[in-house]
């Protein structure tokens, strides 16, 4: 099967089966081969690797994963392209395709089964509607992984490497930087997708970190705490954690922390870096325990 990097192969595909376009499902099919060559190097797929595909649509750049992998799975929640990606994987006996909604999928349970529990790779142009869901379910529910390395809207990608202080810091910069490093691979204009995107696109890679690079006490506490943060961008930290009402902790208990830490009361969430997230969710932590 030629390479649906290049644009005439997937009208062809795209003709033979008659498919219309899937709004709902962020369907914007990748035809550039640099761009694909480009994200299959930062990933530095090799033989030994088993690869998580999120949504290979006709199978583009799982044609690529399947020549650089030792196994790839690729997740797809549009029956419609199931007989598609049978066609154009045809070559392939490395590859399994899941019909499925990736948000139900046990990933811990994908890389026990099919890796041995050993650090998977995740790649996937991502449907931009569920990119964050996607990438915190990922992160958060401490899937052994590698990396991911994924093509997202341009501004989301910006906000995983935000900095304290920016308008793009937040709790998403929070949860990507504390699992791991990231590094914005290229930018990628809407020329390079069929139909095109109205939105820029970026392909970022998160190198997961073997261990946290902050101590934290509860882990699970620390993103409630962020997200309470964030939830009201122009109020306080402080009556933002009050308000939101998740974390059970009261407005006494927040300025005794932010006391210890040497904070102003009126400090706001996005002036906290976070080394300082960690230490202030520890001190709130204990004084709870009390
Ligand atoms: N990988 C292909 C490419 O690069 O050309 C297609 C990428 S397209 C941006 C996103 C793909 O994800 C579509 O094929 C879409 O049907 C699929 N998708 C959307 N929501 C999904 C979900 N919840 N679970 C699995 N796949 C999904």
């Amino acid at each position: 099967m030629a390479s649906l990097g290049i644009p005439q192969n997937t009208i062809e595909i795209l003709k033979k089966y008659n498919i219309k376009f899937q709004k709902k499902f962020g369907q914007n099919f990748l035809i550039d081969t640099h761009v694909l060559d480009k994200i299959i190097n930062a990933a530095g797929i090799t033989e030994k690797d088993f690869v998580l595909e999120i949504g290979p649509g006709i199978g583009t750049m799982t044609q690529y994963l399947c020549e650089n992998a030792r196994e790839v799975m690729a997740v797809e929640i549009d029956r419609n392209l199931i007989p598609v990606l049978s066609e154009t994987l045809s070559e392939y006996n490395n590859v399994t395709v899941v019909n499925e909604d990736i948000l139900k999928i046990d990933i811990n349970k994908v890389a026990d089964e099919r890796n041995g529990g050993k650090a998977i790779k995740v790649v996937a142009n991502l449907p931009y509607y569920i990119t964050t869901p996607v990438i915190m379910g990922i992160l958060e529910s401490h899937v052994p992984l590698e990396s991911i390395t994924v093509m997202v809207q341009k501004e989301v990608a910006q906000r995983m490497k935000a900095e304290p202080g920016t308008k793009d810091y937040g709790a998403l910069s929070l949860a990507v930087q504390y699992y791991s490093d990231a590094e914005i691979i290229a930018n990628v204009p809407a020329n390079c997708f069929m139909p095109r995107p109205n939105v820029g696109s970026a392909v970022i890679k998160l190198c997961c970190h073997k261990k946290t690079c902050v101590s934290v006490d509860n882990e699970k506490f620390l993103f409630k705490i962020i997200r309470a943060s964030f939830n009201q961008r122009r109020k306080t930290l402080q009556n933002g954690i009050v308000n939101d009402g998740s974390t059970g902790v009261k407005k006494e208990q927040v300025a005794e922390a932010l006391r210890q830490m040497g904070l102003a009361e009126t400090i706001r969430g996005e002036a906290l870096s976070l080394g300082q997230f960690a230490e202030f969710s520890n001190i709130l932590w204990d004084i709870l325990k009390r």
